[in-house]
């Protein structure tokens, strides 16, 4: 998919924080993050949404999920972890490539599931650095 801002990450076209990549699945941050450490996990391929996935690339999008949360509990410490996947304009979808969202949550906090402002680079890529390690060392 030529114009798709996700294959044009994974083809490192465009710039992304990586967390992690294996042949099925990326994951990195959310540019426009709703919450500190809010991170995508990507089919390689190009899916439109869970209707168009194949079930391989599903369960690793799954696996990995799991790692990425843990990494996320043991760097950003959240009073809780969100992970919700969108599915058709009508429920919120925006990018129309197959990913499920992690989001660190709080008590309190209302919930969106969007942030208008993007987050500051540097500190988007600290945390990714973090992140980035403490896979690594799992
Ligand atoms: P959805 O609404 O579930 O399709 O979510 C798409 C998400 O992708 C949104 O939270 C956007 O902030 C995020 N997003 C869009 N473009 C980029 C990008 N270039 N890098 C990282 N995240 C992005
Ligand atoms: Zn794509």
């Amino acid at each position: 998919m030529q114009s798709c801002v996700f294959c044009k990450i994974i083809r490192q076209e465009a710039p992304a924080h990586r967390v992690y990549e294996d042949d099925r699945v990326i994951a990195f941050l959310d540019i426009f993050p709703v919450s500190e450490g809010h991170t995508l996990v990507v089919t390689k391929k190009h899916y439109v949404d869970l209707f168009e996935a194949d079930s391989e690339s599903l369960q690793a999008v799954a696996a990995i999920a799991q790692k990425v949360a843990h990494a996320l509990r043991e760097v950003v410490r959240p009073q809780g972890l969100m992970v919700f996947q969108l599915n058709g304009a009508a429920a919120g979808q925006t990018v129309f490539h197959y990913h499920m969202h992690l989001m660190p949550r709080a008590e309190g906090e209302p919930l969106r599931l969007h942030a208008r402002q993007p987050g500051d680079p540097q500190r988007l890529a600290e945390l990714a650095a973090k992140l980035r390690a403490c896979l690594r060392s799992e």
